[in-house]
């Protein structure tokens, strides 16, 4: 089968700095990945990459089956905006920081791309954000502007804002580093949710590591811009078998 992101050779650099340098890297549909690893590995940047907010140097990235290159290192590779909306309507991207739009209401914040991007109808995109916030326990919330909520909502909303695009792969960037201790369970209660659909294809940098071993399919160390090791969870947390992937998870542990 093929896989739904493919990764081949990619590198990345942000201008002396290498931060990916021939990268490969293959998610299979449906597959719930979690990529685990010291701050400034790369693994935002690979998220990223994948959200086309980045360019890469080199390389190529398929992502259900739209592939998107640079022959060459001929500078940042800039694909075609017809290109990027295809990619940008299959995949959804959370983000630690939530990023709402704050001078509109929750309601607005998940009726709006459907709207302008997928040119959905305004009716029917907003029964399915009433459903979608019914689905992370905000139905209450519809019409509070962000800064109303706490930051657990906010972070529910912003994931009902991406599944409204109904986007084939998921990214989670450390949806749960920004929180207060006591809103973190709401927001892993949600993605738990989601992890339980089949057909969804998720991609978590998490430093939730109880949880990463709950929800995944496939964990994976990266560090420095590589793959050091990866496998099945409870075979990775219960017997890593290389040095730096020991060291990292007794330093979190
Ligand atoms: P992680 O998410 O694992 O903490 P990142 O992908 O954010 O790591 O960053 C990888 C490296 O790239 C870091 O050294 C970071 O400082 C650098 N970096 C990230 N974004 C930029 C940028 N826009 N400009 C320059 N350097 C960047
Ligand atoms: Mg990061």
């Amino acid at each position: 089968m093929n896989p739904i992101i493919r990764f081949q050779n990619v590198t990345k650099r942000f201008g002396a700095l290498t931060v990916l340098d021939n990268f490969n890297f293959e998610v299979q549909r449906g597959e719930k990945v979690t990529l685990i690893g010291p701050s400034g590995s790369g693994k935002s940047t690979v998220l990223r990459i994948l959200m086309t907010l980045e360019p890469f140097q080199d390389g190529l990235l398929e992502t259900d089956g739209i592939s998107y290159h640079e022959p060459n290192g001929r500078g940042p590779f800039k694909a075609s905006e017809k290109h990027l909306h295809k990619i940008r309507c299959n995949v959804g991207m959370v983000f630690q920081s939530f990023n709402l739009f704050p001078h509109m209401t929750v309601l607005r914040n998940v009726v709006e791309a459907p709207v302008a991007v997928l040119k959905m109808k305004r009716e029917e995109a907003e029964s399915r954000a009433t459903e979608l916030l019914r689905m992370v326990g905000l139905s209450d919330k519809k019409d509070h502007f962000p800064s109303q909520l706490s930051g657990g909502q906010q972070q529910r909303v912003a994931i009902a804002r991406a599944l409204a695009m109904r986007p084939r792969v998921l990214l989670f960037d450390e949806p749960t580093s920004a929180l207060d201790p006591q809103l973190v369970g709401e927001v892993l209660g949600v993605i738990r949710d989601l992890a339980s659909e089949h057909d969804l294809t998720m991609l978590l940098v998490t430093h939730e590591m109880r949880f990463a071993r709950e929800v995944s399919d496939r964990v994976c160390f990266f560090d420095k811009g590589r793959i050091v090791e990866q496998g099945e969870p409870e075979r990775f947390f219960s017997n890593p078998q290389q040095p730096r992937t020991r060291e990292f998870l007794s330093s979190i542990l």
